[in-house]
């Protein structure tokens, strides 16, 4: 016992004495150079916008291969403006070239994740369903997984057409505290690990602070051709908050790595192997999408990336805001 006590000491002492010796800019070097790795060719758009101002802060490389921004645009009049598609067996993008909905469809109606603008929610929602075929009558929920414009401006439009609207609790409070035009009156109020049934699926929500304070990210079991799946999305991703003296930016960049790692165990025990960003960049979308027109029986299903590579996404999120964070709390 007394050597091996003695030799976790001798270890300690090492570690303490290689941490002292880093500089914060070398500790934000590793932490971009693991999400550079993390990321690989796969997630190196998100990995660029999440490490951008890191990246700058101590001239580490740039990124390369990223995906176009947004899916190409086919209405000159309406630059907005995607074609909706099934993804899988229950899953349909109902989104805009820029910003994804996602709708799950169960044997009991559909749940729906985001609500795009206030302006393309009933084109590409309502006019996307029914270009598929279905009734939009069949929208039972409406999750929002963060209450910023471009995923919570449709909301009120989405309630009037009968959904049922899931926010947290934080989020419900910055929503009725935004300017937003016409808002959706406070209905279902999420919590950690709550579960939404519907007919024949369950839909996990689990609150994961960063990006507003009450981000929500979701996991759908979906299909391939009856083969289940289980896709992850992370709710907010950019760190575009203000620092302020009431809600420090130090904090949020805390909040955002935690809620990375408590997503990745969420992902890893639930078996998720798919991730889906509510932004069309991040998840590959821009990509994805037209390569599933072109897949043939048998051909891979390009949203199926594996649960290591849904956890890489995930590790790429937190060492990013963690590099960020060290980097602005020692000034770079
Ligand atoms: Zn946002």
């Amino acid at each position: 016992m007394k050597t091996i006590s003695g030799l976790s000491l001798l270890g300690s002492l090492a570690l303490s004495c290689a941490v002292s010796a880093q500089t914060p800019a070398d500790a934000v070097h590793s932490y971009i150079e693991a999400a550079r790795t993390f990321a690989g060719n796969d997630h190196a758009f998100v990995f660029g916008r999440l490490c951008e101002t890191p990246i700058a802060s101590v001239n580490a490389p740039p990124v390369t291969g990223e995906v176009p921004a947004a899916l190409p645009v086919i209405d000159p009049e309406r630059e907005w403006y995607a074609e909706p598609a099934k993804v899988f067996d229950d899953l349909f993008f109902l989104g805009q070239t820029g910003f994804s909905v996602w709708g799950l469809r169960t044997t009991d109606g559909i749940i729906l994740v985001d609500a795009i603008f206030d302006y393309s929610v009933e084109a590409e929602v309502i006019g996307g369903l029914r270009k598929l075929g279905i009734d939009p009558a069949e929208i039972k929920y409406l999750i929002i997984s963060h209450a910023h414009g471009d995923h919570s401006g449709g909301a009120a439009f989405l309630q009037k057409q009968g959904a049922r609207v899931i926010m947290s609790e934080a989020d419900w409070d910055l929503y009725e505290n935004s300017n937003a035009p016409e808002k959706a009156s406070r209905d279902i109020v999420a919590t950690d690990g709550m579960e939404i049934t519907l007919g024949d699926s369950t839909v996990k929500v689990f609150i994961t602070p960063g990006h507003t304070h009450g981000t929500i990210s979701t996991l759908l079991p979906v299909h391939d051709n009856g083969e289940p799946h289980v896709a992850a999305i992370w709710g907010g991703t950019l760190f575009n908050f203000r620092d302020n003296p009431d809600d420090p930016r130090d904090l949020r960049l805390r909040d955002y790595a935690q809620s990375a790692v408590h997503f990745q165990a969420m992902t890893a025990i639930n078996g998720a192997d798919v991730i889906l960003s509510n932004h069309t960049a991040y998840d590959g979308t821009t990509v994805k999408l037209p390569l599933l027109n072109q897949r043939e029986i048998g051909d891979p299903h390009p949203y199926v990336i594996g649960q290591d590579a849904v956890n890489r996404y995930l590790k790429v999120a937190e060492s990013c805001a963690i590099a960020a964070r060290i980097a602005e709390a020692s000034g770079l």
